[in-house]
């Protein structure tokens, strides 16, 4: 540590303390030295006076004795000195420097000494003083004197006056002290005060504060000043609040922004995505609707074999009754797999639909009693219908098989009873629900809504609903095609549907199906609409003439199915009055060559004279041949062999009607 730094460290006060303190201390050094010396200079010619006055009465008394010679009386002169203490020796010599009188102190320290003592004066030694004189008379010299005296008075003088010399700093010092410490606060404490004030400011930032001018000195200027400059800086400060408010609302504002954008992003990834989602589902559908319309196809047709010719082994076994048994274990398997083929049929859009504008309210008006009996009494149905109509393109079968469908899903929702709400209203599809769900075309939609209190779904149950098989109900309770042929015929009809659902919050099922345009003509659209697979009919009415009952009916089941509507004949004659009956109508004839009454031929030549160029095709056990050797000649005819397989016949029905 050195001094400078200690020195700096120190407060003003401190400081001023100090610089004071030894300013007083060295003038008062000063003073007292001045006032020493000068004391000490004073005594000593003090001490040089009385010496001189001595050595005058001395003089002055021996003169006589000198002159007369007579050294008793200057002896006795002389040791009169005796009463004087501090006198340590005294000589009187006479003109020739011969010792003529002398007294010496006791113990005093004095040797005479003419030669050295004649020349002397006024001396001042350490311990003690010398002084020589000559001694005249009438102006002549006739000797001289030497006295020597000692300084203990003086010494002592001299004590006394430095002592008092110190009581008087110390005293002065200790004054000088108090007073500076009473009066320092008058210069330090502004400073303090100011210093205090700076502090303060810088750390409590609080500009408004001002100092207080109490002097006109240079601290109060320097108050002033700072009073100035702590102006110039609240006015920046509150420029900078400012500016940091205006910055803070911006950055706030741009914050605010850009939150917004992420969150608009955010929703556009997530609609993005459940667009995506969407897509994969509608294409995933779709793969499995033409998977599945390819299997149900094919399998239909098998099925149609199986039952055919099971209808015809259970003519032939009626007899015996375990086949029989067999038989009808067969049939009714058979029929419960081409239901469900139907199913798959309606989900891939291969199923027959014959579409006319219907009134949605209509349709959930007339089907209410057949829910009704649906869903049992614990469920409330309750429908509340557009007040406008609803008119859509759609088959009302199908329509109500939506409707069915839906509803029976919601019964088994819930089987501790609830409530069904069925709703219709009209919607107007626009651009921004388009974007908004990825789906549709603009324009105007009759929707329905199927709500239940049910159950409900996960969302990895609601993701499959539509799929064909998928069921989440036991063995034997749901099938799975549900809601598959409900997908089929609102995507055949050019529809949507949607399902929102939480579990235990029941399920809102919504179908959208455009609403029907009156200018485009329903023909237009039925055709635009109805694929038909090549082997089904046009609902044309077909006359069969079959004796055998059992291969009359399969016949009947089989075009039935490819939608022809059938007339049966029982023999010959019967067909011939049945084509009579209603010749307007039928646009094809099916004639079994071998009948009761009247045989396939004969049918033939006579209904041909009621229509010339009525199609026919004609089925046998017997073939071709055998029938030519009867005189039955069918070269230029159709003919079929039996046993019949359903999809020949199907097939030469088609193509029979087609070359029409
Ligand atoms: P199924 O009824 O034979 O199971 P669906 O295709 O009709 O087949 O339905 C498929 C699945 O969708 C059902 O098993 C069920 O899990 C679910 N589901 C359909 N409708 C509802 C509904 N209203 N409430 C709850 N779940 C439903
Ligand atoms: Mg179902």
């Amino acid at each position: 540590m050195n001094i400078n730094k200690i020195w700096h460290e120190q407060p003003i006060k401190n400081k001023f303390m100090l610089i004071s303190m030894l300013i007083v201390t060295c003038s008062l050094f000063f003073v007292s030295t001045a006032f020493f010396v000068n004391e000490f200079i004073d005594l000593r010619n003090a001490y040089k006076k009385e010496l001189l006055t001595i050595s005058k009465t001395i003089s002055n008394s021996v003169v006589s004795s000198l002159v007369f010679n007579d050294k008793k009386t200057a002896e006795k002169i002389v040791s009169n000195l005796s009463s004087l203490e501090q006198i340590i020796g005294i000589a009187i010599y006479d003109s020739n420097n011969r010792l003529f009188a002398m007294y010496k102190r006791k113990n005093g320290d004095v040797k005479f000494d003419p030669k050295f003592e004649k020349k002397l004066g006024f001396n001042f030694l350490l311990k003690s003083v010398e002084l020589s004189e000559s001694i005249f008379f009438e102006g002549q010299s006739i000797g001289f004197i030497y006295i020597k005296s000692d300084l203990s008075r003086f010494y002592i003088r001299i004590k006394t006056l430095i002592l008092t010399i110190m009581s008087v700093i110390i005293l002065s010092i200790i004054f000088s002290y108090v007073l500076l410490n009473k009066l320092q606060p008058l210069i330090i404490n502004p400073i303090d005060r100011l210093a205090n004030l700076m502090d303060l400011i810088s750390r409590q930032r609080d500009y408004t504060k001002r100092a207080e001018i109490t002097t006109k000195d240079e601290i109060g200027y320097l108050a002033m000043v700072f009073n100035e400059m702590l102006d110039t800086i609240q006015h920046h400060s509150l420029e900078l609040e400012r500016y940091r408010k205006h910055l803070e609302e911006l950055v706030k504002k741009r914050t605010e922004e850009l939150m917004e954008k992420n969150k608009e992003l955010m929703n556009e990834l997530k609609e993005r995505k459940k667009l995506e989602e969407q897509l994969v589902q509608s294409q995933k559908m779709e793969a499995i609707g033409t998977l599945a319309g390819g299997v149900a196809h094919d399998f239909n047709n098998l099925l149609t074999v199986v039952l055919g010719y099971g209808e015809l082994l259970k003519q032939k076994v009626k007899n015996d009754g375990a086949l029989s048994r067999y038989v009808e274990h067969i049939i009714v398997s058979a029929e419960k797999g081409k239901r469900l083929t139907e199913g798959l049929l309606a989900f891939s859009r291969k199923q027959m639909s014959i579409p006319r504008p219907i009134n949605l309210n209509e349709v959930v008006k007339d089907t209410q009693k057949i829910l009704k009996r649906l869903i049992g009494e614990d469920i409330e149905l309750n429908t509340t219908l557009c007040d406008k109509d609803i008119i859509v393109l759609a088959d009302y079968v199908q329509i109500e098989q939506i409707l069915i469908n839906l509803v029976t899903n919601a019964r088994d929702a819930m089987p501790k009873g609830g409530e069904i709400k069925i709703e219709t209203s009209l919607f107007y599809m626009d651009e921004g629900f388009i974007s908004r769900y990825g789906y549709g075309e603009k324009g105007y939609y009759g929707v329905f809504k199927v709500e239940d209190t049910g159950v409900g779904m996960e969302k990895r149950v609601m993701e499959r609903i539509f799929e064909p098989f998928f069921t989440t109900k036991e063995v034997g309770k749901g099938t799975g095609l549900g809601l598959s042929v409900v997908y089929g015929i609102v995507k055949q009809n050019k529809g949507f549907i949607s399902v929102e659902s939480e579990p235990n919050k029941g399920s809102v099922f919504t179908v959208l199906l455009p609403i029907f345009e009156s200018d485009v003509s329903v023909k237009e659209e039925e055709e635009k609409v109805v694929k038909i697979p090549l082997e089904y009919g046009k609902g044309e009415t077909i006359l069969i003439a079959e004796d055998d009952d059992s291969l009359r009916s399969l016949i009947k089941i089989v075009l039935e199915q490819f939608n022809y509507k059938v007339i049966e004949a029982i023999n010959g004659r019967d067909a011939i009055e049945l084509f009579k009956e209603k010749k307007d109508v039928i646009n094809l004839v099916i004639l079994d060559v071998i009948m009761p009454k009247a045989n396939g031929k004969e049918v033939y030549d006579t209904i041909k004279e009621i229509r010339p160029n009525i199609p026919a095709i004609f089925i046998s056990g017997y073939t071709s041949d055998f029938l030519s050797s009867r005189d039955i000649a069918i070269e230029h005819l159709e003919f079929i062999q039996k046993p019949i397989l359903p999809t020949d016949l199907v097939k030469k029905v088609k193509k029979v009607l087609e070359k029409q």
